[in-house]
């Protein structure tokens, strides 16, 4: 496509991976019960148009961080339930009325002050089942029933959040066995008081994938619903065969070749030890690619790999075409994504980065553009 051709350096989102994922997850927790994970610009794959595509999937429970996402999704027509994780200010209660927003009660104090601005409020109970981040403490019964005496705000569910469901130690095993088993025993209490708990929800991706034999209302889903693991040394459990949904891509603006011996870029970092031919592609860490890769990972040109030489800059990074024949100006790079017989993951890069998959996609720079795939064409150019 001509469009992609003017373009630095681009996001690819296949959304037929991403229908894919939600195909092979559906197997084990029913698309009824699936609140989709879209914070931080659906971890960088665009909200609004994974909104979108999971709306016309059949999924109508949506979860972000924040109010300005939820209102976001709101004034590009999503109608679905949107539950805010995070924080919002009680002085926002208006907003959150307008919009028909979901709150999160991260504790009691918090609900107290939202429920004096005297707007009915839709909210969801935060518990605490050992955590320790947001959440009022999952065994102090007594304090949690007096979110249900507020006469402002309509309590439409509960959760908590495990903190180790992605570890496969022993110890964690056991201390996120423990966090079902508290935040359950709370749930059934609840019940057995007849109050009206609504939904409730536990899990996240490694805690449905890692657990399922555990059901509650809904599932938190993210990272997995984008086709990848946090870590390469966290896989999933369960037996899952799960699609990566963005791809990002560069091409070579200009190449040149050194001489054995000369140095390369900020700090002089790289030490050429032959002659060598080097390529610049308009990728850089402003565009979310960290400079911590710099003299440490591959990218692909034609289906080959080349190594990142020097220091990755803002705006632009280095690689060494000396091995790869005929290599010009215009030349397709994959960052991220498949080439011919090779992938590059973003749980490799993330592991050369020394940090998680969900770090590295929701900080895709704002200036790399999205394109679409659905049924193997490129959609909608530009988002
Ligand atoms: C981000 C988040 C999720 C989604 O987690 P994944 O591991 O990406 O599936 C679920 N619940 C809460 C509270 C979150 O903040």
């Amino acid at each position: 496509m001509d469009i992609i051709k003017k373009q630095r350096s681009w996001i690819e989102i296949d959304l037929d991976a991403l229908y894919y994922n939600l195909d092979q997850i559906t197997q084990i927790a029913s698309k009824e019960t699936i609140m989709a994970v879209i914070k931080a610009d659906a971890y960088g794959h665009g909200a609004i148009k994974i909104a979108q595509s999971l709306e016309s999937y059949g999924i109508d429970h949506f979860a972000v961080a924040s109010l300005d996402e939820a209102i976001e999704l709101r004034k590009n027509h999503i109608q679905g339930m949107i539950l805010i994780l995070g924080y919002t200010s009680p002085t926002s209660a208006k907003l959150l009325n307008k919009y028909q927003l979901t709150q999160t009660l991260i504790d009691f104090e918090y609900a107290k002050q939202l429920n004096q601005m005297g707007y009915p409020i839709q909210c969801h109970i935060k518990i605490d089942s050992g955590m320790h981040r947001l959440g009022e403490d999952c065994l102090d019964i007594d304090h949690i029933i007096a979110f249900y005496h507020l006469s402002n705000l309509q309590i439409t569910g509960i959760f908590s959040h495990l903190c180790v469901a992605d570890s496969s130690l022993k110890e964690d095993i056991t201390f996120t066995k423990l966090q079902f088993q508290h935040f359950n025993h709370l749930i059934e209490t609840l019940k057995k008081r007849h109050y009206p708990i609504g939904q409730v929800h536990m899990q996240s991706s490694y805690g449905l994938l890692n657990y399922p034999q555990y059901h509650y209302d809904y599932v938190r889903l993210g990272i997995a619903m984008y086709g990848v693991a946090s870590s390469l040394n966290a896989p999933y459990q369960c037996q899952i065969n799960l699609h990566p949904v963005l791809s990002l891509y560069s091409h070579i603006i200009h190449i040149h070749s050194y001489h054995k011996g000369d140095l390369i870029g900020y700090g002089r970092t790289y030490h050429f030890s032959r002659d060598s031919k080097i390529a610049v592609i308009p990728l850089g860490y402003a565009d979310g690619y960290p400079r911590h890769l710099s003299n440490h990972q591959n990218v692909l040109i034609h289906g080959i790999f080349a190594p990142i030489v020097g220091r990755i800059c803002m705006d632009q990074l280095m690689i060494d075409i000396t091995d790869i024949p005929h290599v010009k100006i215009g030349d397709k790079v994959t960052i991220i994504g498949k080439d011919h017989n090779h992938m590059i993951r973003v749980e490799e890069i993330s592991e050369h980065a020394q940090t998680i998959s969900n770090e590295i996609l929701s900080r895709m720079g704002k200036r790399l553009p999205k394109f679409y795939k659905q049924k193997g064409y490129l959609k909608n150019a530009k988002v």
